[in-house]
């Protein structure tokens, strides 16, 4: 059978204090990846325990230390499933759907968005 995806942040664009930081508002389920700056995790909500895919990820260019941050919350079904994903994505490219993105960009605008 499949399991509704009934999280509160699936409900409306969150803002940041809702999904960052991700240690408060998440249990670790399990880490797929921990490299200097791209993670990818197994999270689970708090509050509701739906499953996410978590990937930060880390862009290098080398000027001055604000290099943009990308993160991605992909709702999953199963543990399961996120492991396949994490093998058919590339680090720092999921573009599975629905997926909330929140990304840091250079210039300082920060945007969070569910692309469905
Ligand atoms: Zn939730």
């Amino acid at each position: 059978m499949k399991k509704t995806l009934n999280c509160h942040l699936l409900q409306s664009t969150p803002t940041e204090t809702d999904i960052v930081p991700a240690t408060d508002r998440f249990i670790e389920v399990k880490t797929l990846v921990d490299e200097s700056h791209i993670i990818r995790r197994i999270l689970k909500c708090k509050e509701c325990e739906q499953l996410y895919l978590y990937e930060f990820y880390e862009e290098i260019d080398w000027a001055e230390g604000n290099d943009p941050q990308y993160r991605t919350f992909v709702p999953v079904e199963t543990v399961e499933k996120a492991e396949i994903m994490n093998k058919i994505y590339k680090p720092g490219f999921i573009t599975a759907l629905p997926r909330l993105q929140f990304d840091f960009l250079q210039n300082g605008t920060k945007t969070i968005a569910w692309f469905r």
